[in-house]
């Protein structure tokens, strides 16, 4: 039995018990973590205000602040992936004691001045440079705390960031309001034909929820989405594609109900002043102070030779969807609500493929070797899996890495399956990070990689999708970004600090490998014949990922140029210019028809409610690099042994410690080019090479 007052959480030495882990134990864990580390900042900084140095003030707050973050990723660890009332209820009352630590930290200016005089003392030149870094993050995110202002612009400062908070959750509520308000009601399942049968199952569940009799039909993504794509009745479509993209505005079924225009430009503005107030010329700025882009000049720049790149490919892909529609008899000119549904039909008719047919190639156990197998040849690691380990739950598996000289670098968990209580998705997550300790000894980094796979049935092992299997080789990415790092400074080591817009770069370079044939030669298996995936698969499967790729990817550019001109270009004498700015960037990008009243603008969360703000170029950004990385494996070999150690030196490796461009630049020779992203996409930049 175990000892009643023990609290596991209070005792993380080595990897964590999970399975002893009770909601109780919350609570106490954090709030004393949270003093603690209030504490040991307060301390150090009175008794070395005047002889600051990285180990009399930094190292104690890290050494503080690690044994939080330890106890809260368990906690949130254990909040995704097992569930309970009694463990959400303890998690969500440690939310406000999290928000407050971090308020705290990012506004005592003792703490502020004291960095400040460290960085202006000789020792700051001899520190290291992930040193170096991490106080120059502190300092940056200090400045853009707004705690170097004079009082009274502190004070606005405050005001603004609490009047945005409100306006922003004002803009989703508005969006979740106009979404939950219209429904569509169908009496006849004739009308609907063409849908799917889990979609009228759906459907029907949705009517019941409301007393009706027949189908209904949601502005939810489950329900919109295959309706578009699927209701052969064009009327019906049209009716609920106005519905949707006329949510929360001045136009559509309820029109001035939920209408954001004015939070949206109450949101330009302040974000504007904000910006200005912190001496940026524009909330663009601001927001690429954290990023890897280095101004404004660039991101558009980056943008617009994609946009420019992909439009004549995209104008073809519409050309030979609207000449399909046309030989299908649609009446007229095509219609925004016509294109989902005719894409459908013509992707099947051309590249006949179903997902599900390829499952019998990825059992489960193939595909996890095969990804170690991936990482064992590119960056000479091995794995070993890890037994007698505490879990939480009985199919999670623990592995350790060995560098070439079998010394042990790091720790993994990955827990594949979905359940119940778990949270759906795939992600990756930081169980500790890679750090000296106080004492001297190191702390190896551990990671956590969570899927929701389909679990095995009556012991037979579980297939996978190919799309399950690059999702698993994207998590995996990230696992390795955070594993490989040479780094020991916590918030520069691993994924910490690393740039938004590069932070997707090591993931979305590992997908690469699940697309190659040298790969799949290992990595699938047909359960029966026993053999890899047919080349003749393999290609209908690449052409079918790049089915209608320059459409999509102009979806993107626009969202994206939209976003950041909005942000850049915002005046006070001129206002928001929202439909301005879209028109400019519609004329420049768009390809498929549109809709006159569309008002899309008042439903884009992601940058008026989340924080994309002036940052959705970063899709796109690390889809870049991403490929283009990866270009140098197709030129000197998918396994390149020089290749994958230096991809391991430049990018894995040094974590947020540097400047990703220099690493970036390191590694291929020279600055990123969009070209290896058209390529990959399948698509060709000289229209003359047209299919
Ligand atoms: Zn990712």
């Amino acid at each position: 039995m175990e000892d009643q007052e023990f609290n596991p959480l209070l005792h993380l030495q080595g990897l964590p018990l999970f399975s002893h882990v009770k909601p109780e134990h919350v609570y106490p864990a954090v709030k004393s973590a949270v003093d603690h580390s209030i504490q040991v900042i307060k301390t150090v900084v009175a008794a070395h205000e005047a002889d600051p140095t990285w180990d009399n003030v930094i190292a104690p707050i890290e050494e503080a602040d690690d044994k939080l973050s330890k106890i809260w990723s368990v906690v949130s660890h254990l909040n995704g992936v097992c569930n309970t009332e009694e463990l959400r209820e303890a998690h969500d009352k440690c939310l406000p004691l999290m928000a407050e630590y971090s308020t705290f930290v990012g506004q005592y200016k003792p703490l502020c001045e004291v960095i400040k005089k460290l960085k202006r003392t000789d020792a700051f030149s001899l520190l290291t440079d992930a040193q170096k870094k991490s106080i120059d993050n502190s300092l940056r995110d200090f400045h853009l705390s707004g705690i170097d202002l004079p009082d009274d612009k502190q004070k606005r400062y405050a005001e603004i960031s609490a009047e945005l908070a409100q306006l922003q959750s004002t803009f989703s509520n508005n969006v979740l309001d106009a979404t939950k308000g219209y429904y569509l009601h169908i009496k006849d399942r004739s009308e609907v034909t063409g849908l799917p049968h889990a979609q009228l199952v759906q459907a029907e569940s949705e009517a019941k929820k409301r007393n009706l009799d027949g189908l209904v039909f949601t502005l939810d993504i489950p329900s919109y989405l295959p309706f578009l794509t699927y209701v052969e009745n064009r009327d019906l479509r049209q009716q609920l594609y106005i519905a949707y993209v006329t949510r929360a505005s001045d136009q559509g079924p309820n029109a001035h109900k939920w209408d954001n225009q004015s939070t949206i430009d109450s949101i330009l503005r302040l974000r504007h002043e904000l910006a200005h107030l912190l001496g940026f010329a524009s909330y663009a700025h601001l927001s690429l102070a954290t990023k890897m882009a280095k101004d404004p000049e660039e991101v558009i720049a980056f943008l617009e030779d994609l946009a420019h790149k992909s439009k004549p490919q995209g104008l073809r892909e519409m050309q030979e969807l609207r000449d399909y529609a046309a030989a299908q008899g649609l009446e007229g000119e095509m219609q925004p609500w016509d294109v989902a549904f005719y894409s459908q039909k013509l992707c099947k008719e051309k590249y006949a493929y179903d997902p599900q047919e390829l499952r019998p190639y990825f059992g489960v156990s193939k595909v996890v070797s095969g990804l170690f197998t991936c990482a064992e040849r590119l960056y000479n690691v091995s794995f070993r899996p890890r037994f007698g380990v505490d879990v939480w739950h009985p199919d999670v598996r623990c592995y350790d890495i060995y560098d070439r000289f079998s010394s042990k670098i790091g720790t993994f968990y990955i827990d594949l399956y979905a359940r119940e209580g778990k949270r759906g998705g795939a992600w990756m997550d930081e169980c500790q990070s890679r750090r000296y300790r106080s004492d001297g000894s190191l702390q190896l980094p551990v990671a956590y990689l969570v899927c929701n796979f389909t679990a095995p049935i009556n012991g037979k092992e579980s297939l996978l999708t190919h799309e399950e299997v690059v999702t698993l080789f994207h998590e995996f990415g990230h696992g390795l970004n955070q594993l490989l790092t040479r780094i020991d400074i916590a918030d520069v080591s691993g994924i910490n600090g690393v740039p938004w817009d590069a932070v997707e770069l090591p993931s979305q370079f590992n997908e690469n490998f699940a697309w190659q044939e040298e790969v799949l030669n290992f990595l699938s298996c047909h359960e029966k014949t026993q053999q890899p995936l047919p080349k003749e698969k393999l290609e209908s499967l690449i052409k079918a990922k790049n089915y209608e790729s320059a459409m999509a990817m102009l979806r993107q550019l626009e969202f994206a140029l939209f976003d950041f001109r909005l942000h850049l270009e915002y005046d006070p004498e001129k206002g928001s210019r929202v439909y301005e700015i879209l028109k400019q960037v519609k004329d420049l990008v768009a390809v498929t028809p549109q809709y006159e009243l569309s008002r899309f603008p008042d439903s884009f969360t992601h940058i008026f409610a989340g924080g994309y703000a002036a940052g959705y170029y970063s899709y796109k950004w690390a889809e870049v690099l991403a490929a283009d990385a990866f270009g140098r494996f197709l030129e000197d070999g998918i396994f390149d042994e020089k290749a994958g150690a230096a991809f391991r030196d430049c990018i894995l490796a040094v974590g947020g410690a540097s400047d990703p461009m220099k690493g970036f630049v390191a590694f291929r020779g020279r600055k990123p080019s969009v070209d290896a992203l058209l390529k990959q996409s399948g698509i060709s930049i000289e229209p003359a090479a047209a299919e």
